[in-house]
């Protein structure tokens, strides 16, 4: 410290000056969350588990689009999906979630969280506020309620859920003297262009990077971006998992970032002249797109407006008919894929009932309009008119 006088150093010019153990010793404080990182302190780059130059710089840009403090990335969506549930609900405490979740999400919730003790409490976009007060007020542990975790707009069936609703459920059954209760969202369907849950009161906005992040369908990757002291606290549990996403990953996913935007652009305006088609053909029931709400929609219409600022690009549809005609028309499509992924730069179609959903139970499949006769699009950054073509001659089938 020579030269400094008796003025205490800024901790970012200790590394430089001390010792290599000491600034090693500094480094380990900061890294296993032993002592907070000072406000221009840099995290050293001690080990790849714990951060490395790719992850950094991604995780800087991905801030971004959410305006988060900070964020994570992992090595897959569902990664970083069950390591917000260990780090913030602990055994004898309660997790409302909304349904359907994704599956993976709702296996780990209803099979492994509840198998440790946790106690789930669900419930459907179709609940209103004061329904979803009262189901874990009939539980009796409303006061041991740690986490509220939703996925909007519902896959398949593009239902909305209030993220603001959800904010003022978590903080209901916060009391005084308890943590804020999390409100966690998976914003992998519309995120990170076309809403970001923190501004209307999350606490941490989840992906799977492999759909629209990643975007090529050669990546599997997750990330959580939110406030400092709740991503501080995911990056020292992933420290110790050790589900922090690859360097190679991370480097393949500053690539993508390059596009997102005009990918993502242009697959919603694919979706919408998609949709245009699909909307009054002959052989199409229905079509599930947020585009389609109106004000006669009533609450939908009006969380669509304050949350969402495009319709998106994943559009489902019921086919007139059931299974038969569904599988009819999946097979017949020549330029858009059978497969289950998202976002990506080629379009998916896919059965929701015997594929992403086959795992639902039946009496939720039905109440959630998940049918035989649907059918869930992604749409991708092809000619629109190419897929129109596709689609058009595929429903000529039925
Ligand atoms: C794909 C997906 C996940 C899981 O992500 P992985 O990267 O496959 O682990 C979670 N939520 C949603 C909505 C998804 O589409």
């Amino acid at each position: 410290m020579v030269g400094r006088g008796h003025q205490m150093p800024d901790i970012s010019d200790i590394h430089l000056c001390l010792s290599q153990c000491r600034s090693r010793k500094i480094f380990f404080e900061v890294a296993y969350g032993l002592r907070d990182q000072g406000e221009k302190e840099k995290l050293g780059l001690i080990y790849s588990r714990i951060n490395n130059p790719d992850l950094e710089i991604l995780e800087n840009r991905l801030t971004l689009w959410d305006e988060a403090d900070d964020c994570a990335v992992f090595e897959s969506g569902m990664s970083a999906i069950t390591t917000a549930f260990l780090e913030f609900v602990k055994p004898g405490e309660v997790l409302l979630f909304s349904s359907p979740l994704y599956g993976g999400t709702d296996h780990f919730i209803t099979q492994f969280m509840a198998q440790i003790g946790v106690i789930p409490v669900e419930f459907t976009p179709l609940d209103i506020e004061a329904d979803i007060i009262q189901k874990i007020e009939n539980t009796g542990m409303g006061h041991k309620l740690a986490m509220v975790y939703i996925e909007t707009p519902a896959n398949p069936t593009n239902t909305l859920i209030d993220i603001a609703m959800c904010r003022r459920i978590a903080d209901h059954f916060k009391g005084d003297d308890r943590e804020r209760v999390i409100l966690a969202v998976d914003n992998t369907y519309m995120g990170p262009l076309w809403q970001q849950p923190l501004k209307h009161g999350a606490d941490i906005s989840l992906y799977s990077a492999t759909k629209y992040i990643g975007g090529h369908s050669d990546v599997i990757a997750g990330a959580a971006c939110g406030s400092k002291t709740v991503i501080k606290r995911m990056k020292v549990l992933r420290t110790f998992l050790g589900n922090m996403c690859s360097p190679w990953t991370g480097w393949l996913l500053l690539r993508s970032l390059e596009t997102l935007k005009v990918r993502m652009e242009r697959q919603a305006l694919n979706a919408e002249q998609v949709v245009n088609f699909l909307n009054g053909h002959p052989n199409i029931e229905k079509v599930y797109y947020p585009g389609l709400l109106t004000p006669e929609d009533g609450h939908q219409y009006k969380v669509f407006r304050r949350q969402c600022t495009s319709a998106g690009a994943m559009i489902s549809f019921d086919v007139k008919g059931g299974e038969k005609e569904a599988f009819a028309f999946l097979n017949s499509l020549r330029l858009v894929k059978l497969a289950v992924s998202l976002g990506s730069t080629e379009s998916l179609a896919e059965h929701p009932a015997s594929m992403t959903h086959a795992g639902v139970e039946p009496h939720h499949r039905e109440l959630m309009h998940i049918t035989e006769k649907m059918v869930r699009l992604s749409v991708g950054v092809e000619n629109y008119e190419d897929l129109i073509w596709d689609l058009e001659q595929a429903l000529q089938n039925l």
